[in-house]
């Protein structure tokens, strides 16, 4: 007799999932210690139905179906809900009508009516995020909660990407101060240019370490890149990599006396004092002295910052994979 619910045993419910006003769909990252939302536009990106999606914040992959939000999965339930409640309805109206039709000439006559209201569908609108990011590798549309993110179809990290636009940004400023003629403002280009470099290599350096050691043991490490030779130090004792690696000397001094020059520039009103001549063995300089810099001088900079970022980059991935490989042989193991 329950011949339409007997029919949905078994059955496959696609469920379309309703996205945002701009396409983009929920998703929740299922590692209990991350939980986080984030939202995808499908038909974005290079992966198929079978592809495991990663975390943009903690950078865990898992199959698409464990990445519904609770909202979802309420939605779903509500719907399939529905469906059994409809198949339901219509046995009994079968049963109900087979009852009238043996009861037709007898004594009783039995007359059934059955009334019923539909399971309301649990509806759902999509949690407001920050930053829409498109990814330059692999063209994902995806939304996040903060700037910093590893992309979800193809696991590039986007720090570096702003790093480059900024240092693209910094480029044009020194371009700028090649053609003015003010010597006052084009030493102020020069100098704020060289203050760019630096501030945006130390917020990349800051934001690719705590996105990278997200889910990890070392989850809260801080790693300040104002310095970059106490960074390089840092880095090479907890994470165990180089990331001057193929550096040559002469290039990593010049690197040094830019950051010792953005440092008196910043903290020392551009005065030379014996400390940057310490520290960045720059000999020909002399306490009291105004600093200058030169517009060569930041282009090679920003060359040599971009090479570091991309190895710093690199080389926390790599630290990331086998940290990750380490924990699913224990998995496995267990
Ligand atoms: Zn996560
Ligand atoms: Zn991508």
């Amino acid at each position: 007799m329950l011949r339409n619910l007997n029919d949905l045993n078994g059955k496959k419910f696609s469920i379309n999932l309703l996205p945002d006003e701009n396409g983009l769909i929920g998703r929740q990252c299922p590692i209990e210690t991350c939980e986080s939302y984030f939202k995808i536009k499908p038909g974005t990106g290079i992966m198929g139905e079978e592809y495991l999606m990663r975390c943009p914040y903690c950078g865990v992959r898992s199959e698409n179906n464990e990445l519904a939000t609770p909202e979802q999965i309420e939605y779903a339930k509500s719907l399939v809900m529905q469906e059994v409640q409809k198949a339901l309805r219509q046995d009994l109206k079968e049963w109900g009508r087979s009852i009238e039709r043996s009861t037709r000439r007898s004594f009783i006559r039995i007359k059934t009516h059955f009334k019923s209201s539909l399971i309301p569908v649990e509806h759902y609108d999509e949690r407001d995020l920050e930053t829409i990011v498109i990814c330059k590798t692999c063209a994902l549309e995806y939304s996040i909660f903060g700037k910093f993110s590893f992309c979800p179809c193809c696991g590039d990290a986007n720090v570096l990407q702003i790093l480059r636009a900024n240092l693209e940004l910094v480029q044009k400023l020194i371009s700028l101060a090649l053609r003015e003629e003010n010597v006052d403002i084009k030493e102020s280009l020069l100098l704020n240019s060289l203050e760019d470099v630096v501030s945006s290599f130390d917020s990349f350096g800051r934001n690719t370490v705590r996105l990278f050691v997200r889910n990890t043991p070392l989850e809260g490490s801080e790693v300040s890149f104002q310095s970059i030779s106490k960074a390089r130090e840092k880095i090479r004792k907890e994470f165990g990599f180089d990331f001057c690696n193929g550096l040559v000397e002469e290039n990593w001094r010049e690197i040094i006396a830019c950051f010792g020059k953005r440092h008196l520039i910043a903290h020392n009103d551009g005065t030379i004092d014996q400390k940057y001549i310490d520290t960045t063995q720059d000999f020909r300089a002399e306490v009291g002295r105004q600093i200058s810099v030169s517009s060569g001088e930041i282009t090679k900079l920003t060359i040599a910052i971009e090479r570091i970022g991309r190895q710093l980059q690199s080389g926390l991935s790599n630290w990331k994979d086998q940290f990750n490989k380490g924990t699913d042989e224990d998995g496995k193991q267990e």
